[in-house]
């Protein structure tokens, strides 16, 4: 049997955790801190396509991968060639010291991928915090103005400007201030919520901030960490037609939207909208660590030589897993996949949410999709949410939860999940609520 080939079968061969993984659990807590947080408490030994694989031989179905990272699966077999290539050739040298030609390669396929026809430039960071930051960077740079406007139920990263943008404190932003100034916050679209109506928003900004000391604003084109929320129709078409009327950048983090995850190769596409920046990371690299910035190039050519780059940013190897992450979505139609996923995936979501009324709301686009759970008196219920991820992870599916007030189970399949395990992954959470004392 070739030890590479990790089989499409969840399987369960002993108590979750097992013995193994409890071991490694012990070690980890008396070496790392406590503020690491853990989703599944079990140690990996293998992934591949639907599966992880941990060490006591237990197979989970993924309905995370890694959160929106492993869209094409975990070592892909394009992304493993084309690193094991690269790896061979040299493994750094620093962009700024001695260029290569992956690198130009990821930023002209950012360049031609992301949406809008106009000239465009890209480079390369390490991770989505550090794309956010640097389009914050350019936008100020480009406008001259210093105000940056984010949304309630935004996530953009754990540095000191990701975690200011941040919308939510517990556990992101909590003690760890005071935070980057000039940062306002705004509310985002919430149709469930019925919060965050377009022209009361923009009203109050200009009111409260001023719409000519606006450099940019940055929004999710659906929150990810904030729970999955699409934003009405039309919202973020209005906020991006505003932005253009006042010299606002907007500038778009689809670092969990981005490489086709939801039906498109970017989120904004869904609304018709032409970010003048684009933020991307997670998705990119399939499982490499590396980050893009994309802006219209009249907006990015004004920063000075020099102003703009860092020591790792578009490491040879990450840039060679990205060209094979785009070339896999490109020739393994992964795009139609992530549709059929959703289109799967929805239907059996909603008749859950026909028969347990603590299935508030079911959205989501693509392979990016999530159930909001709440209480009788429709209040959400993050202990309900906490409860029904757990039972999940004991029965071999891999589920994170998400939202502001903890209260949305999400679904991030990696798109080559085969249709069986998609079945399979559904029929446990299925499961897990006929089993739950209701
Ligand atoms: C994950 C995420 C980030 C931060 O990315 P890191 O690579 O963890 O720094 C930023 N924005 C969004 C929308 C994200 O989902």
């Amino acid at each position: 049997m070739d030890e590479r080939v990790v089989p499409q079968q969840r399987r369960l061969v002993t108590e979750v955790p097992g013995p193994r993984s409890r071991e490694l659990m012990a070690r980890r807590h008396a070496a790392l801190p406590t503020g690491v947080g853990a989703t599944l408490p079990v140690f990996a030994a293998r992934a591949q396509g639907g599966i992880v694989e941990d060490v006591d031989g237990n197979r989970f179905v993924d309905f995370a991968a890694g959160i929106a990272v492993t869209t094409v699966g975990s070592s892909a077999p394009r992304v493993v060639e084309a690193v094991s290539d690269q790896l061979s050739a040299f493994t750094h040298t620093c962009f700024q010291v001695t260029p290569y030609e992956s690198y130009v390669a990821v930023c002209e396929a950012l360049n031609r991928l992301t949406p809008g026809d106009h000239e465009k430039r890209s480079f390369l960071v390490n991770s989505g915090a550090e794309a956010v930051e640097n389009a914050v960077k350019v936008a100020r740079y480009s406008t001259g103005r210093s105000a940056v406007v984010a949304f309630d139920h935004g996530f953009h990263g754990r540095t000191l400007l990701g975690m200011t943008l941040t919308g939510k404190v517990m556990p992101y932003k909590q003690g760890f201030g005071p935070f980057a100034p000039e940062v306002y916050r705004a509310p985002y679209s919430y149709p469930y919520r019925g919060t965050g109506d377009l022209p009361a928003t923009l009203s109050m900004l200009e009111k409260t901030v001023g719409a000519s000391n606006i450099a940019c604003v940055v929004v999710e084109p659906i929150a990810g960490e904030g729970g999955f929320i699409v934003p009405a129709p039309g919202w973020l078409q209005g906020l991006a037609a505003w932005c253009s009327d006042h010299g606002i950048l907007l500038v778009a983090d689809e670092v969990q939207t981005g490489f086709g995850r939801t039906g498109a190769w970017f989120a904004c596409e869904h609304e018709g909208v032409v970010p003048d920046i684009v933020a991307t990371a997670k998705g990119l690299g399939g499982g490499l660590p590396i980050g893009g910035v994309t802006a219209r190039a009249t907006v990015i050519d004004s920063v000075h030589p020099g102003g703009l780059g860092g020591t790792f940013g578009g490491n040879p190897l990450a840039c060679a897993a990205a060209l094979a992450v785009i070339d896999t979505i490109e020739s393994d139609g992964l795009i139609e996949r992530a549709k059929q996923i959703g289109a799967t995936m929805l239907p059996r979501l909603r008749a859950l949410q026909a028969s347990y009324p603590a299935v508030g709301d079911v959205r989501g686009r693509g392979a990016m999709v999530a159930i909001e759970i709440i209480d009788p008196t429709g209040a959400p219920d993050a202990a309900r949410t906490a409860t029904i991820a757990s039972a999940c992870h004991t029965e071999g599916l891999l589920v994170l939860t998400a939202g502001s007030y903890g209260n949305v189970l999400r679904f991030l399949p990696p798109l080559v999940i085969g249709d069986d395990l998609l079945d399979d992954g559904l029929s446990v959470l299925e499961k897990v609520f006929t089993s739950q004392p209701w």
